[in-house]
């Protein structure tokens, strides 16, 4: 086992840990950053796949990540645009097919009205919270009682309005169905990227993506800091001094490596952390927050095609329906390459569904479900996959952790204070940037900031 002394141990070379390892670096301090895989990147992952290349996890930037854009800056790296030109499909219950351009779905005049209504309203919420502290609002206790699901059914009794408005929020950002979170955590998750209006805007939210793939940022983050990035090395147990001032106050105990530090951050996914040992264990309010954390579930369908046959039916590749199985898809052609790729999204209790079949009876239905968007053409891709994010020992679900009913109100304003020596960073404890690589960056950024500040004299 290698013994070594850092003044700050990170554990995770996600996003968020390699931020934070970068940032304490250059302020002077040592660093060692362990990771359970053996790459880099945690839910950031572009891999080549029968020849395609396709990003596995995160992949999209929008206008308003300016952390995440900085980032991109300063690694030198370059964005491009989805392909969004032409008309978008819109299926309606009983598989109506409807086209449509802009952001309002092609839905009956009153149930549009709805819809506009919702979106006026949920923003006008949205305005008063401040994604930082989301707790503090006067109606914090009574939004995370109620299920964004029962929330909506109080607004409009138009079935589809509120399945349209559910989706975005429900299958579409938090992965999971719309009666297992609160309002308080739909109106973070929109508070999070600056408005409803932003999430429901797909050429805003999914504005660009990154030549070379979104894996790139922890590639170079990782290049840069060299021998100080440890894979393949699991953090098993950490010992902590709870005075926190001593010069050994963490033990980070990996398989084949042990590090003494001042500090120790722990930027992996909240639901990970009691994975750990802790000796002492972590106070009674860490043992009991961390139960109320769950990581969402989806699966990100790529096909690949020969070419993008619906570019030339003029039709942009965007496509949505709360009635489908892959309840929202995109044009995702990679940069550079001449083929066409789709993406779809099989979320939460249909995702259960999907994964109770074979593997061939699997790819059958979502195909079927993506010919019911674009035609028979859809049904035979030359790539094919599908991303199994709930298999993963060190991620556990996707996109990303949200607290259960209550939970955010409740144990919100501890999920980042640190404890001793131990700090905390991942995207799933963003205000801002919530459950993107934008908020894993900053979070990372902020921490590091925090022992920059401890250590000064
Ligand atoms: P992670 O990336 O989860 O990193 C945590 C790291 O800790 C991992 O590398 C893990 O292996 C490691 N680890 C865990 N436990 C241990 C341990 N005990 N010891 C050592 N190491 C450990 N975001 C966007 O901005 N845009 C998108 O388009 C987007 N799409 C997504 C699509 C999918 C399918 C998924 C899964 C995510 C998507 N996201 C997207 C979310 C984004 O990828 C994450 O928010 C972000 O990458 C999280 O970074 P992180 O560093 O906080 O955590």
């Amino acid at each position: 086992m290698d013994s070594i002394e850092r003044d700050v141990v990170i554990v995770g070379a996600g996003a968020s840990g390699l931020t934070a390892a970068t940032q304490l670096k250059k302020a002077g301090l040592s660093v060692a950053v362990l990771e359970a895989r053996d790459r880099v990147g945690g839910r950031l992952w572009t891999n080549d796949i029968d020849g395609a290349t396709l990003e596995i996890g995160g992949q999209w930037v929008s206008p308003d990540q300016d952390a995440l854009i900085e980032t991109l800056d300063e690694l030198g790296l370059e964005t491009y645009s989805r392909y969004r030109e032409g008309i978008n499909i819109y299926l309606g219950e009983n598989g109506a097919r409807r086209t449509f351009e802009g952001e309002i779905f092609p839905v009956a005049p009153a149930t549009e009205k709805e819809i506009v209504g919702l979106i006026e309203r949920l923003d006008a919420l949205v305005a008063e919270i401040d994604p930082d502290r989301p707790w503090e609002h006067p109606q914090a206790k009574e939004l995370d009682e109620i299920s964004f699901r029962r929330w909506l059914e109080t607004q409009t009794d138009d079935e589809e309005a509120r399945l349209n408005i559910g989706m975005f929020i429900a299958g579409a950002m938090l992965t999971k169905p719309a009666h297992a979170f609160s309002a308080l955590q739909a109106l973070l998750m929109a508070a999070s990227a600056g408005s409803f209006s932003n999430l429901v805007d797909a050429d805003f939210i999914l504005d660009k993506r990154v030549k070379g793939g979104l894996q790139q940022v922890p590639l170079l983050l990782a290049e840069r800091l060299g021998d100080d990035v440890h894979l393949n090395a699991p953090v098993r147990t950490l010992r902590w001094d709870e005075s926190g001032a001593g010069e050994s106050g963490v033990t980070a105990i990996a398989d084949g490596v042990e590090v003494r530090a001042r500090f120790a951050i722990l930027a992996v996914p909240p639901v990970l952390i009691s994975r750990i040992s802790y000796d002492p264990p972590l106070p009674r309010r860490q043992q009991q927050l961390h139960q109320h954390l769950s990581m969402g579930f989806v699966i990100k369908v790529h096909a690949v095609y020969e070419t993008p046959f619906w570019r030339e039916q003029g039709y942009s590749g965007t496509a949505f329906s709360p009635y489908e199985l892959v309840h929202e898809a995109y044009d995702n052609s990679y940069h550079g390459d001449p083929r066409g790729t789709l993406v779809g999204f099989v979320s939460d209790e249909e995702a259960d569904e999907v994964f109770r079949l074979s593997p061939e009876e699997r790819k059958a239905r979502i195909l079927e479900s993506l010919s019911h968007y674009y035609g028979v053409e859809a049904l035979s891709p030359v790539v094919y996959y599908e991303s199994d994010w709930g298999s993963e020992e060190w991620t556990r679900g996707a996109y990303a952790a949200s607290f259960d009913m209550g939970g955010l109100a409740r144990y919100g304003s501890d999920l980042r204070a640190p404890v001793g020596p131990i700090h905390f960073s991942c995207s799933d404890m963003a205000g801002k940037g919530y459950q993107h690589v934008d908020g894993a960056i900053r979070v990372g950024r902020e921490t590091a900031a925090a022992i920059v500040a401890a250590v000064q004299p």
